[in-house]
């Protein structure tokens, strides 16, 4: 039997479903199609300011009050106990040397605390992902979203009028069609293989494997490393960044005692290793774990909740975002790597576009037009290549540890002027805002010259450079992020510890066009307090 729908969107991770609920919410007649079934694990749990400046405003937009509630730990602990998570308070990078523990030099430590939020109660959260992405699952159907699991859709066909999804579910065949597909699938890259969209891997950056799991019984930095002067957080309650000579590993904590863990290795790094793939998952994770010795003191008695898993390249970049009935999400189009944890934003920020093109009001038809899909195609394209070249230029500083804490500075500045100004200046254009600062005049060049900098500096190769190279790196960093520093970075008196200080922010009141006055008045905002937002359109 033929069945028909308005939107088919293909994948139901958290932002596949959230999407499609939006949908529903406007009136849309939408079919969500999942291969799997939850709760199943995912990987992408570290959320930012940025991720919940859209979560709110999608909350407040279309009258969602999870998403509000779920856009600070305090507020998901009051509202949403049972769905799991973790505080994070900023981010902590530790810089380690092969063979030797982590060195505790007091404030000349290789160390790097950037905080993104003042209290718990505003702080971002690491998203155990099993929970949350059955959440918005669960309030899709709830929406009326119609939901299929178990779905494996295996051909897609574009006519003037539709398109054509067929496919088996149960063991028996199902035929929809659809006036519009949307690729929520992930690195799954559904379309792109109906559609036989050609990648755009060759034109990017970065490269790196992935070993990864969740442990149990790990233990914090600050269990081993007690005596590291005070940082604006406790450490550990953070994206946890330990850069090593092969690349880095990410940990992030969960409340529940439970922590996501993982290396990315650059293909030097791998062989650097001499541990060949077909050693497997668990011989790698040893190896690494081998050659750090304060990493190993922190899993000595940790135990994986679930297999030690090995990825040979995760990175995937489609050419094209857009086109006739399909759109894919950003997970779909492009991945570069965790660092910075840029997916979960993106993804929102993305969904708000589509969101808003879908709005009636913004045009007489009941689909978004070229000219929306052109956009958003074109937006995808540039940010893709900005994250690229943003964790690209991060890998390469990874050479020495000031040139990373120098070029991590670009980061900071861009999402936190991005941050600051969207909570404090009206802006209702700020979905379509490049996302990293991509395309807007100050932010955009940056990470790509840090990048062509850096190289200059290491040749490609891991050289270190001069002392006077890295001060002059650093100085440049410096005076380029002047415009958008509104937070105090790239401040040596800081010593590579930066609180959120609302002094530096009022001082530098004038970056962001607002008087004195207006930044003292609009504060509270900062907090998402004054903002609550009132639920219905
Ligand atoms: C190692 C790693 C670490 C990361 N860490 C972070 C981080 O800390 N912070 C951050 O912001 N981002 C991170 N990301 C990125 C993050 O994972 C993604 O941005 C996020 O998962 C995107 O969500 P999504 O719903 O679009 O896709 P996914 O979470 O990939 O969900 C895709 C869904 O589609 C389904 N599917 C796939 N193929 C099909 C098909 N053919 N038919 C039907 N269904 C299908 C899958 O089963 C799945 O449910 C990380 C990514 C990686 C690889």
């Amino acid at each position: 039997m033929t069945e028909r729908c308005e939107v088919a969107i293909i994948g139901s991770g958290f932002a596949g479903s959230l999407l499609a609920r939006i949908l529903a919410v406007l009136g849309y007649d939408v079919v969500l199609l999942e291969r799997g079934t939850h709760p199943r694990f995912a990987i992408g749990e570290s959320s930012t300011p940025l991720a919940n400046l859209s979560l709110e405003r999608i909350g407040r937009r279309y009258g969602l009050t999870d998403c509000y509630q779920l856009a600070a730990h305090g507020r998901w602990l009051a509202h949403y106990p049972q769905l799991r998570r973790g505080l994070k308070r900023g981010f902590t990078f530790y810089r380690h040397h092969p063979g030797e523990s982590f060195a505790d030099r007091g404030l000349e430590s290789e160390r790097l605390l950037v905080a993104a939020s003042p209290t718990d109660a505003v702080a971002d959260t690491h998203w155990l992902r099993a929970d949350v992405d059955h959440h918005f699952v669960r309030e899709a159907v709830a929406a009326g979203v119609d939901y299929r699991d178990r779905v494996d859709v295996t051909a897609a066909e574009f006519s003037p009028g539709h398109v054509s999804l067929s496919g088996q579910r149960n063991g028996e065949g199902f035929h929809l069609l659809a006036d519009l597909v949307i690729d929520a699938s992930g690195p799954g890259g559904f379309l792109a293989r109906q559609l036989a969209i050609p990648s755009g891997l060759g034109s990017t950056h970065t490269r790196s494997a992935l070993v990864f799991s969740h442990f149990a019984d790990m233990l914090l930095m600050r269990d081993v490393l007690a005596d590291l002067p005070e940082g604006p957080y406790p450490d550990d309650w953070a994206a946890v960044h330990h850069l090593i000579d092969e690349g880095w590993m990410y940990s992030l904590r969960f409340d529940d005692g439970v922590t996501s863990a993982g290396f990315l290795v650059t293909p030097p790094g791998m062989a650097t290793l001499g541990v060949p793939e077909s050693a497997g998952a668990d011989a790698i994770w040893r190896t690494l774990l081998d050659r750090y010795p304060t990493i190993a003191t922190i899993f000595a008695d940790a135990t994986p909740v679930m297999p030690v898993a090995f990825r040979p390249a995760i990175q995937h970049r489609l050419t094209r975002a857009a086109g006739e009935r399909w759109v894919l999400l950003p997970h779909a189009y492009a991945f570069v790597d965790p660092l910075f944890s840029t997916g979960i934003a993106w993804s929102l920020r993305a969904i708000e576009r589509l969101a808003l093109s879908f709005e009636l009001e913004s045009h007489s038809r009941r689909m978004p037009t070229d000219d929306q899909l052109a956009r958003y195609d074109a937006l995808l394209h540039v940010e893709a290549d900005q994250i690229d070249q943003m964790v690209a230029a991060a890998y390469e500083a990874m050479a020495h540890f000031d040139l990373f804490a120098a070029h991590a500075m670009i980061y900071f500045a861009i999402v936190s002027f991005t941050e600051v100004r969207q909570r404090l200046v009206r802006d209702d254009s700020a979905a379509w805002g490049g996302f990293l600062g991509a395309g807007e005049p100050v932010s955009g060049p940056l990470p790509g010259e840090s990048l062509r900098r850096l190289r200059s500096i290491t040749g490609g190769r891991g050289a270190t450079g001069s002392a006077d190279d890295r001060r002059r790196y650093a100085e440049w960093v410096s005076g380029s992020i002047a415009p958008r520093n509104v937070v105090g970075l790239a401040d040596p008196t800081r010593n590579n510890l930066y609180p959120v200080d609302l002094d530096v922010l009022i001082d530098r009141h004038e970056l962001l066009g607002l008087s004195r006055e207006q930044m003292v008045e609009r504060l509270p905002a900062l907090r998402g307090m004054s903002d609550v937002p009132s639920i219905g359109r």
